[in-house]
This record gives C-alpha cells, structure tokens and sequence, in this order.
C-alpha cells in the first residue's frame, strides 16, 4: 500500500489565475517600463476601489507600507505607538523603522486580536498611535479601538496585512483609522510574485506624503523635500496583482468555506480547540487550532505527511530584537504561542483533505 500524498500547508503556483498572470508579464516585457509606472497606478486606484478606499500607494513591502503609513501622519522620533503582543514581528519593527517606540499589550483570548483595554492602560502623554492588527484575516474591536483613540486622540493605523477584503461589522477594514497598510507578500490572500505593499487612506494629503516618501522624498523629479525611503513598487509586481484582484472575492469565499468545513468536521475533536469567528468578514488568512500538546500533535501530523505552521512561536515580548524597548509582559499571547499551529488553508484545498486533516487531529494526543 502506498502511503497517502502529502499534504503541504500551501501551494503557491497559480491556478485559475495563470493565464491572466502570464499576459500580465508579457505585457510589462513589451512595455519595457519596470518601476512606478502604468501598472502601479493602475493597480493603486483598483486596489483602493478594492478596499473601498480613496487611495492607495503601492509600497515595496506591508512593512514598509506601516512604517510609511506612521512616517505620513507625522509619527516618529520621541512618538510611542502601541502594538499587539500577537502578530508578525514586523508589525513592531515597522514602528522602529519610521523613528517610533513600539509599546506592546496583550490580547484577547479568544481572538487574540489587541486587546483595547490594554491599549487604555498603556496610553502615556507621549503615545501617538494604535496600530490593531487584523490577525488571521479577522478585524480586531475596531469600535473599542476607536473609543480609545478618540478618547486620547490617537491615530489608529491598521495593519490589514493578512486582510484583504476583511470587514469588520460589514465595514471594510483598513477604513477606520487615518491610514492603514497592506502586503502582498506571496503567501498572503492577494499574493505577488515577490514582495509588495501598499498604504491605503482617504486623505489625499497622506497619500501624497506617502507617494513622496517612497521615492526618497522627492516633490518632482530630483528634488528631495525630506528624508524618504526607496520602497517602489515594480511593474511587474503591480500587472501581476492586477490579474489577481479580480479573483481574490472568490479566492475569499472560497477560504471562507474551508474554514466553515474546517470547523464542522473539528465540533466533536476534543484534541484542539478552534479560535472563534468572532466576526463573518473574516477572510482566513489563516486556520489556527490550539492544544496543550502542540509539539507532539505537530509530530504526529508530520507522521501523516500533513504539514502545520506556527503563526507565531514567539510573543513580541521574547524576541531579543525588542529587548531594548523593556516590555511588559504579555500572558495571554505569549499562552496562545505555546498551543497554536495552522492548518493547512488555501482557496484550491480540496474537501477530502479537511476531512482527513480533521481524523489526523482527532487521533493525535490531547
Ligand atoms: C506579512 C505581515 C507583515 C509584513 O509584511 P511584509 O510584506 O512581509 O513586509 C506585517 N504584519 C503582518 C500582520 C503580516 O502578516
């Protein structure tokens, strides 16, 4: 008997959306314009009407995206700006990238979204910013996080890089604060052939500042007004993200009905527990589960040719990159980070592996 094919976490060679990839490439070549042309402008507007936004700016990376974000409303040196202990680490380099202080609070328990009551208690006269992160493709508490803001006057900026097309309450996320950033990082719901991102707002003067700011601070062509980065977005990046957009509603909905699939065949496994959806504009990025026995059911699943990532093994409070910044301790994330791992999601997963990823579960130990 052979032993059942493997099941890999994700499988990022196009699919439907080859053909329209493929012209897409084709096209640049035969432009022959590379960086910040057509296809980023292009993209920019669509992505922006995407996201329900006035504009986007395509940036090279989603953390150059946040640090820019940050750089465009003012935010840096002497600024603190408070953060989820739960999320990509990048989230809290991007605030050191634009000169800030990131200050790092716990989450919920259930989502493990920030925390908004840990953002009150964390405000100091210095605080500027709140940047939530909509983790594993589901909104934080945009309405507490608005009331702190309000209440302190803070600058919300949201961190939709594994959001796209997410709402929150049925609005769309990257709506509610002054300015928020996305990825495109290949693995994300809308994914480039390398790295990408973009800052999304509604005020045209941002978007200006951001524009400026990726391009070395340029106001026109070799004058430099300030001290700004090169973060451009290519070409070829931006036609490739403009042959996906279309797909990525039923690259959604198709995610959506994973997780739904998911979730039913997992109601009686009593060896993890499932995140709540705590919100239905989730769009599942990612699959958690949790278990207290998490190292070994990953053994056990590897066993079984299934492949689970952790999304994240670490709190930001224990990474040494963050040391200096002397943060308080985060038990609620830092509990999630023992017992969490990810299933294996992506909009072509078929069926049967969500019935045979759930049965490996159910056999695993406890
Ligand atoms: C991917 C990601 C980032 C960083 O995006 P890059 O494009 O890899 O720079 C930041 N925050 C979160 C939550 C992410 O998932």
């Amino acid at each position: 008997m052979s032993a059942p094919a493997p099941i890999p976490f994700i499988d990022l060679r196009p699919g439907d959306d080859e053909a329209a990839v493929r012209e897409a490439i084709d096209r640049v070549l035969a432009r022959g314009w590379f960086v910040l042309g057509p296809e980023v402008e292009a993209f920019e507007s669509e992505f922006a009407a995407a996201s329900g936004a006035a504009y986007a700016v395509g940036v090279g990376t989603g953390t150059d995206a946040i640090a820019l974000a940050l750089r465009a409303l003012d935010i840096g040196g002497g600024d603190e700006v408070i953060v989820p202990a739960m999320t990509a680490p990048f989230t809290a380099l991007a605030v050191i990238g634009a000169g800030a202080t990131p200050v790092i609070v716990d989450v919920e328990p259930g989502t493990l979204t920030i925390d908004p009551s840990a953002c009150a208690a964390a405000v100091t006269t210095r605080t500027r910013a709140i940047v939530p992160v909509h983790l594993y493709g589901q909104a934080a508490d945009m309405a507490a996080i608005r009331q702190v803001a309000a209440r302190h006057s803070l600058a919300v900026v949201e961190d939709c890089c594994q959001a796209h097309l997410a709402t929150c309450g049925g609005r769309p996320v990257g709506s509610f604060g002054a300015c928020s950033a996305f990825s495109f990082y290949p693995t994300k719901n809308l994914g480039a052939l390398g790295d990408a991102g973009a800052i999304v707002t509604n005020d045209p003067a941002v978007a200006a500042r951001a524009a400026r700011l990726r391009n070395g601070g340029q106001a026109d062509k070799y004058r430099h007004l300030e001290f700004g980065v090169n973060s451009r977005l290519d070409e070829m990046q931006a036609a490739v993200l403009r042959a996906r957009l279309p797909f990525l509603p039923s690259w959604t909905s198709a995610r959506r009905q994973r997780a739904a699939a998911y979730r039913e065949a997992l109601r009686d496994v009593r060896t993890v527990t499932v995140p709540p959806e705590r919100d239905a504009g989730h769009v599942y990025h990612l699959f958690p589960v949790r278990s207290r026995a998490r190292d070994a059911m990953q053994t056990h699943l590897r066993a079984k040719g299934i492949e689970t990532l952790i999304h994240y093994p670490y709190a930001l409070p224990e990474q040494p990159a963050f040391a200096s910044e002397q943060p308080a301790a985060c038990p609620i994330a830092s509990q999630a980070c023992r017992e969490i791992f990810s299933l294996p999601l992506h909009p072509a997963l078929p069926a049967s592996t969500i019935d045979a990823v759930a049965a490996a579960l159910a056999d695993g130990p406890a």
